[in-house]
This record gives C-alpha cells, structure tokens and sequence, in this order.
C-alpha cells in the first residue's frame, strides 16, 4: 500500500509560464517501513545471536526458515537500502515533532544495522567510526595524563602503601556482600528502587520481573524484556558483589533503568502508537547508547548521593551484615574512581585500532581501572566481541547527565529531573537528537 502525496505547484506570476501542475511523490507508509525493518533485524539476528537483545512485536513477524549456511548479506543490504531511501523520501513536514523524531531516528537504527551486517562481512572501521555508525556517538579522548592525575589524587586518599590498584582491590574487599546475604540485600535494593520509581511514574498494572542468580556470563547483570511489561533480571555470581553493585544493578537492570525504559516505550510507542519498530532492539544500535546512559543516569535520579548513603548506612548495610563506618570514605573513593570509567574506552579504541596489543590493553585496565590481569585479558575479550558498545555506559550516561541538567533537571530540582527522565525514555532518541 502506498501513501500518494500531491503537491500543487504555486501559479506563476508570468504570463508565459504554463498553468498550474500537479506532481506526484510516492512514500512508502512509515508503519510498513517499521515492519520491513523489524523483519530484516530478525533475519539478521539469526546469524549473531548478540543482534536482538529483545523483540516481542507480532509472531509472525519473525522469520520461518533456519538460517542459511552463509549469510544472505546481498539481500538483506539491498532491503536496507530500499528503507534508507523509502525514509529520505518521507514528506515530515506536516509531521508532528515526535512524528518527526520517529522518522529521523528509524534513520539512524537503519543505517546501524546496515554498519553492523557490513562488519559481519568483513568491513572494518575505526573505533570512532563505528561509535558513530552504531551509536550515533563522537566518543571523547582525553590524554592518559589526565587519568594520570586522577591516579595520584586516588593514591593519595586510600590507605596503606604500595601499587594502588594492589591497595584499593585489598580496601574494597571489606564491603563485599557475604553470597548468602546477596539475595536478601538485592531484594531490598530493587524494592527500594521500585518505590522510588513508582512515586513518580505511573506504569502499567501488569509491570513485573524477576531476578535470577546465574554463572559463567561475560557481564555483571542482564535485563530481558520478555514483552507484556515483565522482565527477567540476571545476576551474575561469578565473582564477589560488592555492595554498591546492590543499588547500582536494581537502578541500571530494574528501576527506572532498563525495565522502566521498556515498559515505557513498549506502552507507549509500541501499544499506544502502533510504532511497531519499538518492538525490536537490535544491541548495536542507537537504542543502546540510550538504554545504557539513562541506566547507569537513572542511578542517581532514584538515589542522589547523600540519600543514597544513608540508605545504604541504614539498610543495605546492616542487611549484609557490613560495618557501615567506614561507608562514607568507601562512596567518595569510588566517586573518584568512577571519573576513571573513561580510561577503559582509550584502552578499547587503541587496542582495536590496531595501535597496542592485548596484553598491552589489558596493562591499561590493570592499570587505571583496577583490574587483577587475569579479569583485564578476559575484558578484551568482551572488546573484541562487543567492540565500541564500551561507550554507551559511560559516554551515555555523560550524554544523558547533560541533557536533563541543561534542561533544569538538576540535583536541586529533583522532580523536574524525575519529569525529565520519564520523557527521554518514552520517546524515540538518539545521542545527537539529545
Ligand atoms: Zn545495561
């Protein structure tokens, strides 16, 4: 079905020119573009299970074959382009803005997948490139020596003496939550973040998630949106959990991180408006930069840091059975620390653009970001699996931060911080439609 669209060309004051025409531009509905590009995800999914993190659109949208032996690269770019031109031609002029930011982000999830089938077939880009091209994104470089002097202050705050990674590693080991009392502090951590989430937003009565312990995953935690407002919550106890990582996963995993985010553009966008291309998140795209800022962001709208700590002081603390003295210096250490986040991104872009080796790259993470060397070398591996997606966690959250604060959604202004918040993750975004 096609949407015909006629412009009348304004009469010419000229005698000599001809009478009024009538010109023709076809478009293609935005809803049936939505749909192309679901199913191409889908398809393309069956080749990298990594490709959709969630879809919970319509059953008989995905696909009906198995998957080929090789990947039907040809076919699939030439369907992405089709859509590519199909949305340049959308006339959005008598759109609405969140018509138009619909449009322009359909656009830039497109071109994402069309990035991401061109690496499966070899293609390579730099780390900036291809932050760009999946995630619609300049990550920001700073000179090692500014991590250098954030080393220095950190080394002169913590206690002991010697290597300071040796020494923080040994000081953060006395706030690990003890493994039978994970559970017991994760419950109270979430329902914490629930209330608080739930004091400001009103979410669908059939909202809902579980959490799960489970082993052996690359990551700390996971959220799968399973459709219907449920998701499923993973953490993983591989390794010790220290008890900031309570609050920290109940935000970025439930509330108001990723299952809020889903809930929100699933009512809204997806049931509300039909906006079926919601339904699907393929993970390297710029929906990622988005879920992952506003995850990690969202930690503090729920808990601004003084609230925070006392919560932790009075709770979560005697819950792990911690000694809550010493929690004030241990929440300004790793506030300090955090500012070293960005260290890890300058060892992931020269590391995969070729400029140092693995074992170099994991010497950075050891380095300025604290890692025992065994953790870092398996760390790259994440890098060489997930690539530049690094930069959503933390150049998104940076990217979040400034919107809402530049828009009054400051710490002194919680509740527009809060208004702020629910509209970023109920309308179609990208980091430069922020
Ligand atoms: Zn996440």
């Amino acid at each position: 079905m096609k949407k015909t669209l006629t412009y009348f060309m304004a009469a010419s004051i000229w005698a000599c020119t001809p009478a009024p025409q009538e010109q023709t531009i076809t478009s293609v509905p935005m809803d049936e573009l939505a749909e192309r590009y679901v199913k191409t995800v889908l398809q393309l999914g069956q080749y990298d299970s990594d490709i959709v993190d969630a879809y919970y659109g319509p059953e008989s949208w995905k696909p009906t074959t198995a998957p080929s032996d090789t990947l039907p690269a040809n076919s699939l770019l030439k369907e992405l382009q089709t859509i590519t031109q199909e949305l340049a031609k959308q006339d959005t002029a008598g759109l609405s803005q969140l018509e138009k930011r619909r449009v322009l982000m359909l656009q830039k999830q497109v071109l994402a997948t069309k990035t991401k089938l061109q690496m499966m077939q070899g293609e390579k880009y730099s780390f900036d490139e291809e932050a760009n091209l999946l995630y619609d994104a300049q990550p920001p470089q700073q000179p090692l020596s500014y991590y250098d002097g954030l080393l220095q202050q950190i080394d002169s705050e913590l206690p002991g003496k010697g290597n300071v990674a040796e020494r923080w590693n040994t000081y953060r080991k006395q706030f690990e939550i003890p493994k039978q009392k994970l559970d017991t502090v994760f419950q109270a951590a979430i329902t914490e973040a629930r209330k608080r989430t739930l004091a400001h937003y009103k979410l669908p009565a059939n909202e809902n998630f579980t959490v799960e312990y489970v082993t052996d995953k690359p990551w700390s935690g996971y959220n799968y949106f399973k459709g219907n407002g449920y998701s499923l919550i993973q953490i993983n106890t591989d390794f010790p959990i220290n008890i900031e990582r309570a609050i920290d996963l109940a935000c970025h995993e439930g509330y108001p991180g990723h299952h809020v985010f889903n809930v929100l553009l699933e009512q809204e966008l997806v049931n509300e408006r039909g906006w079926k291309e919601f339904s699907v998140y393929p993970l390297f795209s710029p929906q990622s930069l988005i879920a992952e800022g506003s995850a990690n962001y969202g930690i503090q709208v729920a808990f601004p840091a003084q609230e925070r700590l006392q919560f932790e002081k009075e709770v979560l603390f005697p819950l792990a059975g911690l000694n809550p003295k010493e929690a004030d210096r241990y929440y300004a250490l790793l506030e300090k620390i955090g500012k070293l986040n960005f260290a890890g991104n300058e060892a992931a872009r020269l590391y995969l653009d070729g400029k140092i080796t693995r074992d170099q790259a994991a010497d950075m993470l050891v380095k300025y970001n604290f890692y025992e060397k065994d953790k870092a070398l398996q760390r790259t591996r994440f890098m060489d699996r997930y690539r530049s997606y690094v930069i959503n966690y933390n150049l998104g959250q940076e990217l979040v931060r400034q919107h809402i604060e530049r828009n009054g959604g400051t710490s002194g202004n919680p509740e527009k911080r809060w208004e702020l918040f629910r509209e970023l993750l109920s309308n179609p975004n990208t980091a430069s439609m922020l």
